[in-house]
């Protein structure tokens, strides 16, 4: 069953690389105007959980204290598996933040400048479910650790295509890649690649984030991790603005229908 990670609607506050609702007009050239942090409780001392690469503070209505702990430590094995998954780890410990939504939207948001997570939930929301979605934020940092600010104005297909590759089993719901989750899920009914999110529906959103991830996966299974590491810093930030054509000999275009061809090899 295809998890349904986004919500209807979050107008604030606008994070830096974030669910497909904050995300900046990407018409322009430059990259986007740096959105203020959002004003964050201020929890108490005693309520921090630190572990190995990550400061963990959890809402108080969310979860007990039990449970608290349990999801650190969910946490820090995520982020565990996603840098192994990834090829490398985070420069530095990762704050992340759990955050009471009272209309109980999960969604997450990473601050990736100021090493910051935050995942909004409520008290209703499983644990995995927030594991999952930190899985997808983790990735977004650790591309930043790796490829520096630059690549949050790269292309949109690689910037979220990486961060859901990424979080592997944590989004794959059991499938074995994404290839065969992207195949057994939309098939007969994907969308083009360059497709801009704005104002479509959320199936549409999760449905290009799934295509995304698949398209990483066969950018790396056939040309290389080298070649995609040197696209995740070019473009300019809208779908498909990446330079395929300096890196791969070919445009999108054609690196698409190959795409559409290997996924239906599997
Ligand atoms: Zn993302």
């Amino acid at each position: 069953m295809l998890i349904i990670l986004f919500a209807t609607h979050r107008p604030d506050p606008r994070p830096r690389i974030a669910p497909p609702w904050a995300m900046p007009d990407t018409s322009g050239l430059n990259l986007p105007p740096l959105p203020a942090l959002p004003d964050l409780p201020d929890f108490a001392a005693g309520q921090r959980i630190q572990r190995p690469n990550l400061d963990v503070m959890v809402a108080p209505e969310i979860y007990r204290r039990d449970d608290q702990i349990l999801l650190a430590v969910e946490l820090e094995q995520a982020l565990v598996y996603v840098g192994e998954r990834f090829g490398s780890g985070p420069a530095a410990p990762i704050q992340t933040v759990v955050q009471m939504d009272v209309g109980c939207m999960l969604n997450g948001a990473a601050f990736t400048d100021a090493r910051q997570l935050v995942v909004y939930a409520c008290s209703s929301t499983a644990r995995p479910r927030v594991v999952a979605i930190a899985a997808h934020e983790f990735v977004h940092q650790l591309a930043h650790d790796r490829y520096g600010p630059t690549h949050q104005a790269s292309d949109l297909i690689i910037l979220e295509g990486l961060a859901t590759w990424g979080a592997g089993t944590y989004w794959l719901s059991g499938m074995p890649s994404f290839r065969a989750f992207v195949q057994r899920q939309y098939s007969g009914q994907l969308l083009p690649l360059a497709t801009p999110y704005q104002g479509r529906p959320i199936a549409d959103m999760n449905k290009l984030y799934y295509q995304w991830a698949s398209f990483v996966e066969f950018l790396i299974e056939t040309y290389g991790r080298e070649r995609l590491d040197a696209l995740a810093t070019t473009g300019t930030r809208a779908p498909g603005s990446g330079d395929y054509s300096g890196i791969y000999g070919k445009g999108l275009d054609v690196l698409e229908q190959e795409w559409l061809v290997w996924l239906a090899q599997s």
